[in-house]
């Protein structure tokens, strides 16, 4: 099932993508699915972001061939940090670069989409909280995040605004243990792997999230990038695909 957000009628809906037709949502998809049995073209609507999480919770350097690429080596423990909700822009929405950055990267990364409350989630357990998956750019100012004044400054440098394109919608039915995941910088594949690469599991993530941080329905875990990251320039376009979801698109402005 594809789970979308749209604009229809100058108003944010719910949905569900059923090949050419969307069908509404009486309400959010996270206590039940239950239809408002309206259904329109996918043509008369406008698509948005998913799902509106309130954090977004990001993993770092959970791809060894990553790691090694940023000559950091692997963390022993998950590598936690967040970006902001005001990060959030959909599928075909402008990534602003930001006037003080000279390198701007992208990371194509697994997003998992929260379900329901999650907190001191017990090991073999996490998949009753998750929704589903999307598809993530953790747009990165490079030059930020490792400030030659401070030494590191991931929030301020993974925290710009439009800085988290999520999208197309949020697939539920995926083998996310074993998913292909490519990113394509103007057409040239950049960064191709597989989620069964990840040094920590997405069991395991959100156990060790959840330990100290609740999670709520709407929230994702993006789960780390592949190696391959690369900068980009004003009037790239940017893709992350995932087998079995989609392809996220967006233009650098
Ligand atoms: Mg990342």
């Amino acid at each position: 099932m594809k789970i979308i957000r749209c604009e229809y009628n100058c108003e944010p809906r719910y949905a569900i993508l059923d090949v050419e037709n969307v069908r509404f949502l009486a309400h959010e998809p996270y206590t039940s699915i239950e239809y408002s049995g309206e259904c329109v073209p996918v043509s008369e609507v406008r698509m948005l972001a998913p799902c509106e999480p309130t954090k977004i919770v990001c993993i770092g350097k959970n791809y060894r061939a990553h790691a090694d690429e940023m000559g950091e080596g692997q963390p022993p423990e998950p590598v936690l940090f967040i970006k902001p909700s005001t990060c959030v822009v959909g599928c075909g929405d402008d990534v602003v670069y930001p006037a003080i950055s000279n390198r701007v990267d992208f990371e194509g990364e697994l997003g998992v989409v929260i379900g329901k409350r999650a907190s001191k989630v017990e090991t073999g357990k996490a998949k009753d909280y998750i929704l589903g998956y999307t598809c993530l750019n953790d747009i990165t100012a490079r030059d930020i995040q490792k400030s030659p004044a401070q030494g590191t400054q991931w929030t301020r440098g993974k925290g710009f605004d439009t800085f988290c394109p999520i999208g197309p919608h949020i697939e539920t039915d995926l083998n996310a243990d074993s998913s292909n995941i490519q990113t394509r910088l103007n057409g040239e594949v950049k960064q191709s792997s597989n989620t069964a690469l990840m040094s920590h599991d997405i069991d395991s993530l959100i156990c060790f999230i959840t330990e100290g941080m609740t999670l709520l329905p709407g929230d994702i875990v993006a789960t780390g990038t592949p190696e391959g990251i690369a900068p980009m320039q004003r009037g790239d376009s940017v893709e992350v695909e995932i087998e079995g979801i989609g392809v996220l698109k967006n233009t650098i402005k």
